[in-house]
């Protein structure tokens, strides 16, 4: 028998001190000796000015550079067929010598990336799940990882939470055995103080027993991918039922937070929510302040804005943290407004913003005289009947909302989305709205906001959010 059906036979208590065996070993390798020196110094570099950030990053930016020249095979091949002496990249600025690195020559070429002296560093290996199932799998130091995690408590320490605050956890991990049709549809990590709810099991029928565990335990945190914790906020809304105490924040992670989600979760949950970007090669994070506003943390990787329409740009990251597997001016398909980019924030953030982010490159429907639409959760602003939302184009010529309907959505709810998605793609493309009890999710718990079945040019396959 297999560890994983070991555990989905094993009863409810048995099943949470197995989660909690595997939170405290979690916890020892983050949060071991010589962790407090990182997240200290992690902390200390909040406090930097654009002048001395810009500093800090240009000598891990060489000191990167180095050593991809001298240990990773991709980098020596290619600073060799260049010409080119790393020395001659002395800052940010002169890193457009090289070329853009796709995901797919990454894949392709996965173990050039991967430094010489790897075995010599402590690394674990992480993988990264591609949408059609092709994701990359690479050794990360546990020094890269701990910094990762200092800069997830820096930003989380901006709304009072800290390594002892309680949380609701819902994410894509399957901890709840899935033929269970009763509560508990949770479990419970002692030392990781994470409360981890099902986001398998998350049907109107059972939703109250979610909201009546919320209010028994009230955890000050609470912490999901966006899409799990607006089918909860949907379901409350709908239900009138509510959270008897405050929570401190609600934060969200791995997947674009849409406009229409975030208003949706505060109302319900009566709390401000924050999101974060992260991605899993551990190349680039930004980072919501108290004002709301998303910063680049620039300390941890050099993020480029690749223009690519008005006041729109993909994010390309250079990581400074992981030495073992080293990627320069890596392109994460991720889209981001730049309107804003380099105004000062009053918070004293030293790192850009970055007004929003507008979801990844690969989510947009094309028309059928060959337009590519973009940013279509701005049709979902004002839809406040609308529970949840996905686009699904099966061809060229049609689209389908698939729409979880709120309790008061009506017919002038319908003709109002098709009227506003017309006046994006046009009169061409035939519109169609669905009704379905819940969206489709991929392997991860996911949901994608456009599924295109539409194959216009190869969708490159972009990094993993986190
Ligand atoms: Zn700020």
């Amino acid at each position: 028998m297999n560890g994983e059906n070991l555990y989905r036979l094993s009863p409810v208590w048995l099943q949470n001190t197995l989660c909690s065996a595997y939170g405290l070993r979690v916890n020892l390798r983050r949060y071991g000796r010589g962790y407090s020196a990182i997240e200290r110094e992690v902390f200390r570099r909040e406090t930097l000015s654009v002048d001395q950030i810009r500093t800090l990053q240009n000598k891990r930016l060489k000191a990167i550079v180095a050593r991809a020249a001298t240990k990773v095979p991709y980098y020596r091949d290619l600073f060799r067929r260049l010409g080119l002496d790393p020395r001659e990249i002395m800052s940010v600025e002169d890193l457009k010598v090289l070329p853009l690195l796709t995901r797919a020559e990454v894949q392709e070429r996965l173990a050039e990336f991967v430094s010489d002296d790897y075995e010599q560093l402590t690394t674990t290996l992480w993988r990264t799940s591609g949408t059609t199932g092709t994701g990359l799998v690479f050794p990360m130091t546990l020094r890269a990882e701990r910094e990762q995690w200092a800069l997830w408590w820096r930003y989380r320490a901006r709304f009072g939470i800290d390594r002892s605050t309680w949380y609701a956890h819902f994410y894509g991990r399957s901890v709840v055995p899935l033929d269970q049709t009763t509560p508990p549809f949770w479990r419970v990590n002692y030392p990781g103080k994470q409360i981890l709810f099902s986001g398998y099991h998350m049907s109107d029928r059972v939703l109250g027993h979610y909201v009546r565990e919320l209010n028994r335990r009230r955890p000050p945190w609470i912490q999901g991918y966006p899409s799990l914790l607006s089918v909860l906020a949907g379901y409350m809304l709908n239900a009138g039922e509510s959270l008897s105490y405050r929570p401190i924040a609600v934060t969200t992670g791995s997947e674009t937070l849409l406009p229409y989600q975030r208003a949706m979760i505060e109302k319900a949950f009566g709390a401000a929510c924050h999101e974060h970007y992260g991605t899993t090669e551990a190349v680039a994070n930004m980072s919501e302040c108290r004002y709301g506003k998303l910063h680049v943390d620039e300390d941890f990787g050099y993020v480029e804005f690749v223009k690519n329409g008005e006041g729109n740009a993909e994010l390309v990251a250079t990581g400074f943290a992981n030495e073992a597997f080293v990627l320069l001016r890596y392109r994460l398909g991720d889209n981001v407004d730049i309107t804003h980019a380099h105004e000062q924030c009053a918070c004293g953030n030293p790192g850009r913003m970055v007004k929003g982010i507008d979801g990844r490159i690969e989510d947009y429907v094309v028309t059928p005289d060959g337009r590519k639409i973009g940013r279509l959760d701005h049709i979902l602003k004002d839809m406040v009947n609308v529970r949840e939302c996905q686009i699904v184009q099966e061809d060229v010529n049609r689209v389908v909302f698939r729409v979880v309907r709120g309790k008061k959505f009506t017919e002038a709810d319908h003709d109002k989305l098709v009227l506003e998605a017309r006046k994006r793609l046009g009169s061409t493309i035939r519109i169609d709205v669905a009704y379905v009890p819940n969206l489709e999710r991929s392997k991860t718990g996911k949901v994608r906001f456009v599924v295109s079945r539409v194959s216009t040019e190869r969708r490159d396959e972009n990094s993993g959010r986190c």
